[in-house]
């Protein structure tokens, strides 16, 4: 049974890997070269301790108070498009303490197995820098711990360890925060990962176990008989397979307008940027400052922003800068002359409910999409390829997958 998957960010690429490991054909085809822009860009982290959908209590009354400042974490470009104005009102719908915990709960249930299946990629022979020290939620101020309350009580019931950490208690945990962090949380388990090397390791097994990886091949059209997708299209080359996987990260909104098929996924712009190493023994959240720092082999990755726009990578050194600067309340001796690689930009693909797109594409029998994962999309990659899998090859829908289904677009959501 072979397939085609359009889009080879991560999620292509682990969709890719576990149909290529039970023996199935499958091409890879890429409007670029494939592994970039917000697969290689984020911060890595492997965390459903912090799972919860981007709409969520409080997000409406924020991100007001937030548009109003150029160096904000959260923007949202201002268009009077239909489109853009139904995504973010559906967006605010969702922004309610029922709708978050039922998104937070689907998203634990789809991550449950993430730490084992990455296991199993480094025993395959992926080669990949890994680590398990744990993500620490570091605050400045005490009081903004107790919002994570419902969140404790919520990911504990499903197996996850964490820690209250209050005033020096934080700095036995990570000597180097300064004496201004009140607080933290941390969760043992959770991992960070480089993950330009997990998306160079994937295209790396892909090759040897014959998938063909075509770059530089924008699907521009869809041929489409009766209720199947014959062929995709790329400037003339045709591409055919028994099963079509679309898997365009933020691209796949107006990719789905070729299946006749729309989905409501937009754009959440983020950057990231290298700076110099600092032993740090875990991933950190500066709450406040909304920067994830992720300490890597030799560099230590600074990341952050959420812009909701079009379809754009280009970098806004405003934006950039507060990043930068968001650290030094957080360390002691930080310095933002500490050397750093360009910043670099990836789009986040958004949908209005915050929850990812995964499952068959409309009334097409053998089309299927998997988008959507927004600030997760390397947290839930391997579950989103092993749920996939199994529905693609032995038709078997898992119970994980049904709060991921389009349908619910056209039932409004
Ligand atoms: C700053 C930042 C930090 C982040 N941090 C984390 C984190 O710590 N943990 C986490 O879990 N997630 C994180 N994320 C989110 C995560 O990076 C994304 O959810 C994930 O990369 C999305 O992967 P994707 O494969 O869906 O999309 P992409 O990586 O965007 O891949 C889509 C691919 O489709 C291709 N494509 C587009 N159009 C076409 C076409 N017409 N034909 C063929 N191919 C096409 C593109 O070229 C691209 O390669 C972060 C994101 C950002 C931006």
């Amino acid at each position: 049974m072979s397939t085609i998957v359009i889009g080879g960010g991560i999620i292509g690429l682990t969709t890719a890997y576990h149909l290529a490991r039970e023996g199935h054909p499958v091409s890879v085809v890429d409007a670029r070269k494939s592994g970039l822009g917000a697969s290689d860009v984020n911060a890595g982290w492997v965390v459903p301790a912090v799972s919860g959908p981007v709409p969520a209590p409080g997000m409406v009354l924020a991100s007001m108070k937030w548009m109003l400042r150029r160096d904000s974490p959260l923007s949202i470009r201002p268009s009077v498009h239909p489109d853009f104005v139904r995504f973010m009102l559906g967006m605010w719908r969702h922004s309610n303490a029922r709708d978050y915990r039922r998104g937070f709960e689907a998203h634990l249930r789809l991550a449950a197995g993430s730490m084992e299946m990455l296991d199993e990629y480094l025993a395959d022979g992926l080669d990949f820098e890994m680590h398990d020290g744990g993500l620490l939620l570091a605050f400045l101020d005490e009081a903004h711990l107790e919002h994570y309350a419902d969140d404790l009580e919520l990911v504990g019931g499903h197996g996850i360890e964490s820690r209250v950490l209050l005033g020096d208690a934080v700095r036995e945990q990570e000597p180097l925060l300064s004496d201004r962090v009140r607080g933290g949380i941390h969760f043992p388990g959770e991992r960070f990962l480089d993950p330009g090397a997990l998306v160079a390791a994937l295209r790396l097994r892909l090759d040897s176990l014959g998938v063909e990886i075509v770059e530089g091949a924008p699907i521009d059209d869809v041929a489409v008989r009766g209720d199947r997708v014959t062929e995709v299209v790329s400037r003339g080359r045709r591409f055919g397979a028994d099963n079509v996987v679309l898997a365009a990260g933020a691209w796949t909104g107006v990719l789905s307008r070729l299946f006749r098929e729309p989905l409501p996924v937009r754009s959440g712009k983020g950057y990231s940027l290298d700076v110099a190493p600092m032993p740090l023994r875990s991933a950190v959240s500066l709450s406040e400052a909304k920067v994830a720092v992720t300490p890597l082999d030799g560099r230590l990755r600074l990341a952050g922003t959420m812009e909701f726009g079009e379809l754009d990578e280009t970098v806004d050194e405003v934006r950039v800068d507060a990043i930068r600067k968001g650290p030094a309340a957080y360390f002691r001796d930080w310095s933002t002359d500490c050397g750093s690689a360009a910043p670099q930009a990836g789009m986040r693909p958004m949908t209005p409910d915050g929850l990812p797109i995964i499952g068959r594409l409309g009334r097409l029998v053998n089309t299927y999409v998997a988008t959507g994962h927004g600030m997760l999309g390397v947290t839930l990659a391997p579950g989103t390829a092993a749920a996939l899998t199994d529905l693609i090859v032995r038709g078997h829908c898992s119970p994980v997958l049904e709060p991921f289904a389009a349908s619910r677009f056209a039932r409004g959501a």
